[in-house]
C-alpha cells in the first residue's frame, strides 16, 4: 500500500512541480529585477474620443526578463502580489509616471495625466498611506491631478475604513481614482454613490462584442448614462476597430484606449507619438 501511494504521488506530481518551480524560479528572478534594470514602464494612450487628443497614457509595467525576454505582467503581477514585492515594483512605476507626466506637462499639455495600476495589496500596504507619492510630486513642482489612480471593485467590495481614508486622501491631494475593469467582478453600482470616483473604465469584454443591438451595446449605453448621472467620467478599454470607436461615441463614452490608438509604447515612442499629434 505504501509502494502504491508513492507510485501515485509520483504520477501526478511531475507537471504541478514544474510549474511550482517555475514560479519560484521567476519570483526569484523578479527580486532582482528592479535593482537589476529590467523593468520598463510602457505607456498607452487614453484618447478623448470626441476631438481624438490624446489627454492622458495608462502605465503598464514590463519585465524586459534576461534569459526569458519580455515577461507579460499577466505572469509575474500575481507572482509579485504574492510575494509583496508588488509594493516595491509600484513604487518604482509611480516614480517613472511622474519622471514622465512632467515631461509631457510642460512639453505637451498642462492637464495631461499618467494612471498607474494599484493592486488591492498596494492600496492597503499596512499603516502607510500615499505621503510619499504627495512628497514626490511636490519635489517635482507637479500637482496631484498629475496622476490618475487605477483600482478594481475587488477593493471597495471588502472595504474597511482604511480604504475609505485612503480615498479620500487622494482625492484631497488632487489625485483622481478610476474603477478598473468595471463589470467584471462584482460590479455593484452602490460603490459608484458610495466612494468618491472620478473614471470608470469599461472593461474590454465589453467593448469586444459591441454591435448595434447587441446586449454588451445596451449594458455598455447603460452603464455610460449612468456614470455621468452620477458625475463620472467614462473610458473604454480595448477599443480596436472603427465601428467600435464609433458606437462608443454615439453612446456618449468620454475616452477610448485600446490597439485601434496604440498599443503599450516605450516612454520614447509615447512621447514622439505626442509630438506628432501636436502637428497636426
Ligand atoms: P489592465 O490594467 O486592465 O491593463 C490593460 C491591459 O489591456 C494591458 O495589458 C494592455 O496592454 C491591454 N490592452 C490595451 N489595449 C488593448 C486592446 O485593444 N486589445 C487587447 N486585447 N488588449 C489591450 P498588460 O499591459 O499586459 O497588463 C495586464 C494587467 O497587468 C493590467 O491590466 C494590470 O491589471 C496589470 N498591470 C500592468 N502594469 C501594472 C502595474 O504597474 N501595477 C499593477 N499593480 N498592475 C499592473
Ligand atoms: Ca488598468
Ligand atoms: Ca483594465
Ligand atoms: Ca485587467
Amino acid at each position: 500500500a505504501k509502494g502504491a501511494g508513492r507510485n501515485r504521488f509520483s504520477y501526478f506530481t511531475p507537471a504541478l512541480q514544474v510549474a511550482a518551480l517555475n514560479r519560484m524560479r521567476l519570483t526569484n528572478d523578479l527580486r532582482g529585477a528592479v535593482k537589476g534594470n529590467q523593468l520598463r514602464v510602457y505607456f498607452q494612450p487614453i484618447v478623448h474620443l470626441r476631438t481624438g487628443r490624446i489627454h492622458k497614457a495608462e502605465a503598464l509595467v514590463r519585465w524586459q526578463h534576461p534569459q526569458r525576454g519580455l515577461v507579460s505582467p499577466l505572469e509575474f503581477i500575481p507572482l509579485a502580489e504574492s510575494s509583496g514585492l508588488i509594493v516595491e515594483i509600484g513604487e518604482w512605476v509611480f516614480k517613472e509616471a511622474a519622471r514622465w507626466v512632467r515631461q509631457w506637462r510642460s512639453q505637451h499639455h498642462p492637464d495631461f495625466q499618467v494612471s498607474v495600476n494599484q493592486s488591492p495589496l498596494e492600496f492597503q500596504r499596512d499603516g502607510q498611506g500615499y505621503e510619499h507619492w504627495f512628497a514626490h510630486l511636490q519635489e517635482l513642482g507637479l500637482k496631484g491631478s498629475a496622476i490618475l489612480v487605477e483600482i478594481t471593485e475587488g477593493l471597495l467590495l471588502d472595504a474597511g475604513s482604511g480604504v475609505t481614508d485612503k480615498l479620500l486622501q487622494l482625492r484631497d491631494h488632487g489625485i483622481q481614482v478610476a474603477l478598473d475593469d468595471f463589470g467584471t467582478g462584482y460590479s455593484s453600482l452602490s460603490y459608484l454613490k458610495k466612494f468618491d470616483i472620478d473614471y470608470l473604465k469599461i472593461d474590454r469584454s465589453f467593448t469586444r462584442n459591441l454591435a448595434p443591438q447587441s446586449s454588451d451595446m445596451a449594458l455598455s449605453e447603460a452603464i455610460i448614462v449612468m456614470a455621468h448621472k452620477l458625475g463620472l467620467k467614462v473610458v473604454a478599454e480595448g477599443v480596436e476597430t472603427a465601428e467600435q470607436r464609433a458606437l462608443l461615441l454615439r453612446a456618449g463614452c468620454d475616452y477610448g484606449q485600446g490597439y485601434l490608438f496604440a498599443p503599450p509604447l516605450p516612454a520614447a515612442e509615447f512621447d514622439a507619438m505626442l509630438k506628432a499629434q501636436l502637428a497636426i
